[in-house]
């Protein structure tokens, strides 16, 4: 059976393939070494593997287990989510245009300003969830890439990729799409026209919370693409053998994880949004969501699991509530199998994020006990 004909959920438990002939194992085998060796003609004995920087089997077989998953052309693993990012927008010329979507990952607003200040690229911000917004500041002139993050964080706005992409392709620019929040259980962005995806696999992709990682997924193997590929065996911003192997390790159950994650989130949000102590919840799967109707189409398996809500009172009454939690750990990240609350003004004060936002990453726990820490959290 070829992989191409075959369900994510399948795809995913045999993550890695075939067995290993050498061994007879049914998990791949991790070759740490840095060089491989050559025949005494000078052949390689190996015709792919010369040097680690760009070679490694496992590292290869996890790109190939997310190209699949994505249904792109390729997949290029980063040691981390940002050095994904960094990687494509290093392919932008001196001189040219980015338009990025404003209130997503902050570090990833940093990054850019900085680098595109230092390379004399224009960067413009826009609400790209405004659909119409997105459009006018694409027409404005020609760009280079367009990013959005859907859904975003810690906004939760949902960005319509279908729109996203005749924005895009009216300016000349790629569409790029941090999917990360979404899964590619949850969303394909290549699917629905996006040239480029991305995912910090340091979150629900590895889903364990003990491996960095990031990965791109392209829809066809470009000029761009072979760029990119090009500057990560020259440059070096590669995963190591082991950190693939325990991604590869980690995806075997992420079908699994993200369906109890997006039921304990909805059944969350459903409570959140009752209880008398929350002034609104940020969650595309509650019907209230402005972009609720959006989100279930392009989102056909649950709005993940990732949330925001505004707790009443100030800044104080947030923070104490975060801080009675017991089942939720106060830390930065999402996507693991443990739920997680951050206090995201603290963490970044200056972008407008309000006072009294926690945002919670929900994991694969006991719903019900999930809600009892919420509920003794808030003084139920
Ligand atoms: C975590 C995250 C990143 C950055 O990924 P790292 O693996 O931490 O470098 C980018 N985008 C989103 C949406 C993230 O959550």
């Amino acid at each position: 059976m070829d992989f191409k004909d075959m369900q994510p959920e399948t795809l995913l438990a045999q993550a890695g393939g075939a067995i290993d002939m050498q061994s007879g194992g049914v998990v791949p085998p991790i070759q740490p070494a840095t060089t491989y060796a050559r025949d005494e003609n000078y052949t390689p004995l190996n015709a792919d593997n010369i040097y680690s920087r760009p070679h490694n089997d496992v590292v290869r077989q996890a790109e190939h287990v997310l190209a699949e998953l994505e249904g792109g052309a390729a997949g290029l693993l980063f040691p981390s989510g940002m050095a994904a990012i960094a990687a494509l927008f290093r392919t932008v010329p001196s001189g040219g245009r980015v338009i990025i979507q404003s209130g997503i990952y902050w570090n990833t607003t940093k990054w850019i300003r900085e680098f595109c200040a230092r390379r004399q690229i224009v960067v413009e911000e826009v609400d790209a969830s405004d659909a119409a917004a997105l459009a006018a500041m694409c027409s404005a002139g020609p760009a280079n890439i367009v990013w959005v993050e859907t859904p975003s964080n810690p906004w939760l706005k949902v960005t319509d990729l279908a729109a996203a992409k005749k924005a895009a392709d009216s300016c000349g620019a790629l569409l790029a799409v941090d999917s990360t929040a979404a899964s590619p259980i949850l969303t394909n962005p290549l699917k629905l026209g996006a040239d480029i995806v991305m995912h910090s696999t340091t979150k629900v992709i590895n889903g364990h919370s003990d491996v960095l990682g990031g990965v791109l997924v392209t829809k066809e193997v470009t000029p761009v693409w072979q760029e990119i590929e090009i500057d990560r065996a020259g440059a070096g911003a590669v995963m190591g053998p082991f950190e693939a192997w325990l991604l590869l390790r980690g995806m075997r159950t992420l079908a699994l994880r993200v369906d109890r994650m997006v039921d304990n989130a909805m059944k969350v949000a459903h409570y959140l949004e009752d209880h008398p102590q929350v002034e609104s919840v940020l969650f595309p799967g509650l019907e209230s969501h402005p972009q609720h109707a959006l989100a279930k189409a392009q989102m056909p398996g649950g709005a993940g699991f990732l949330m925001s809500f505004l707790v009443k009172g100030s800044r104080e009454t947030a923070l104490q509530v975060a801080g009675k939690m017991k089942l939720f750990h106060r830390a930065t990240s999402l996507g693991g199998v443990e739920s997680l609350v951050e206090h995201r003004h603290t963490i970044e004060p200056h972008t407008g994020i309000p006072e009294t936002l926690l945002r919670i990453s929900i994991g694969v726990e006991n719903a019900d006990d999930l809600i009892a820490d919420l509920g003794q959290a808030m003084g139920q």
